[in-house]
């Protein structure tokens, strides 16, 4: 699903120039869930930025499939990212000023797709949401929120999710139960799920940990 090849990422802030990601060789398949773990700082967003096409590499080549992401223009990579992935925040993002249901929905509806509504109550009710649907999102804890989020993730079936830090704002009992209820449903829709983490005990209920050390995965 993705190939990674030599793959670094500079960054040039007023003349000063960092390497955040250093020579990343990495393959992940089709239907994996696979853990990024590391320090604050070691790259891991950054990696997820690149795998993602929210990011361009400095040097070497990311593949989505065939796909040489590298060499899309912003029009391309936008439209990849709306209909073939997911994302999950880990302050949320939600809307404000829209209710939870359009919240779920509006990555189909940015798509231009009909909402398929068995999917669409079918997620709803896995993730606990049925009696939060008309409410807004500052009337939800932050475990209903992140919930929220998940569902506005895979609204519309992406191939692959990621995830940075989604359980960073939780409590390790909702951290549990919100990593449990999401590869519940990565199994169930046959995604892919590439999360991001710093605490180890959820990063190695993945199906693979990758580390990652000043910008290296190790
Ligand atoms: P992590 O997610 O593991 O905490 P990041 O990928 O966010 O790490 O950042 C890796 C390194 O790159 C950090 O040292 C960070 O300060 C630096 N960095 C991240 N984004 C930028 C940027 N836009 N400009 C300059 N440096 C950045
Ligand atoms: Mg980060």
């Amino acid at each position: 699903m993705f190939s990674l090849e030599n793959v670094s990422k500079i960054y040039n802030d007023s003349g000063i120039s960092f390497k955040a990601l250093d020579n990343v060789n990495l393959r992940i398949d089709k239907n994996e869930i696979v853990s990024i773990i590391g320090k604050s700082g070691s790259g891991k967003t950054t990696l997820l930025n690149v795998m993602s096409t929210i990011a361009n590499s400095s040097e070497g080549k990311v593949y989505y499939k065939d796909i040489l992401l590298d060499e899309l223009d912003e029009k391309e990579k936008a439209r990849i990212r709306l209909s073939n992935f997911g994302f999950v925040f880990q302050k949320y993002e939600l809307f404000q000023n829209l209710n939870i249901y359009d919240n779920i929905i509006i990555p189909v509806k940015l798509l231009g797709n009909n909402v398929d509504n068995n999917y669409i109550e079918e997620i709803i009710e896995l993730l606990g949401l049925d009696e939060q649907r008309n409410k807004m999102p500052y009337e939800l804890s932050g475990g209903q929120q992140q919930r929220v989020a998940i569902a506005r993730a895979i609204s519309t079936k992406p191939e692959v999710i990621f995830a940075d830090e989604p359980t960073g704002n939780l409590d390790s009992q909702n951290s549990n139960m919100i990593i449990k209820l999401f590869f519940d449903l990565v199994h169930k829709y046959k995604s892919t799920l590439i999360y991001v983490t710093h605490d180890v005990n959820l990063a190695k209920k993945a199906g693979r940990m990758l580390t990652i050390l000043d910008g290296k995965v190790i």
